[in-house]
């Protein structure tokens, strides 16, 4: 339903817990958070089922970090429950997915991944997402995400954490928004401007098909395929 997702240099998580509630007019049935920082190892998650300020009462007063990706959902596969609900993380705790849209080919998907061995947390069709990025053995993170979506039938906005390349935020589009907020030094992208206004005007909207990867100095956007694509900023007018 909503995704929210910083780079930069400023505590993380009170900027994507003010992301998701500037998307809750959307309505949900639980949230989430991921974050890490190019000097902690590992990636840290909180989920709550219900409102953004039951995740708020859950995220610890140490839960520092300076890259995060949020989500609010509306559950489409799986009740609406705490394992259930975004930020997906593998068996490892090193990469975190946040979704929205729906993969229509999941259940096969998951069927394949299970007789390999790998265990599912959650019920949602989102998790597939997680599992194949973290087996992947492609070089890149960018090419994990690619050789992921070149499998997955459906739609999606997504955003991408990995413990091993922390320095980046990578997120696609196919049917479901992506916008970019390009700010000094740090970078923003959600599921629709409402959550970006309030610290950037300057907005990159994704195509479907499109791909970014967001370093907190600088952006890049692509094709599924890998050839860059060209984005120039707009200024978006918001009566705040
Ligand atoms: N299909 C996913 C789920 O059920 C994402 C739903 C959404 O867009 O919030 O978890």
């Amino acid at each position: 339903c909503g995704i929210v997702g910083y780079i930069g240099r400023r505590d993380v998580a009170p900027l994507l817990l003010e992301g998701l509630q500037r998307l809750e007019y959307r309505g949900y049935d639980s949230a989430g958070i991921a974050v890490t920082s190019p000097k902690t190892a590992g990636l840290r998650s909180v989920k709550a089922k219900g409102r953004v300020r039951d995740l708020e009462a859950r995220v610890p007063a140490r839960f520092k970090g300076t890259t995060g990706i949020a989500h609010t959902r509306w559950a489409t596969h799986g009740a609406p429950s705490d394992a259930n609900a975004h930020p997906h993380l593998d068996a490892e705790g090193k990469v975190a997915v946040v979704h929205n849209g729906i993969i229509d080919n999941a259940s096969d998907l998951r069927r394949k991944l299970e007789a390999d061995g790998v265990e599912f947390l959650s019920e949602t069709d989102t998790e597939v997402l997680v599992h194949l990025i973290a087996r992947s053995q492609a070089p890149t993170l960018e090419e994990k995400v690619r050789e992921t979506l070149r499998v997955i039938e459906g739609t999606y906005g997504v955003a991408v954490l990995h413990a091993d390349f922390a320095d980046r935020i990578v997120v696609a589009r196919n049917g479901s928004p992506v916008v970019l907020g390009i700010g000094e030094k740090e970078m923003f992208v959600a599921s629709d401007i409402a959550a970006l206004v309030a610290h950037t005007r300057q907005i990159v909207t994704l195509d479907d098909g499109e791909m970014a990867t967001l370093k907190a100095d600088d952006f890049r956007t692509y094709t599924t395929e890998g050839t860059r694509t060209t984005s120039e900023p707009t200024t978006v007018e918001w009566e705040a």
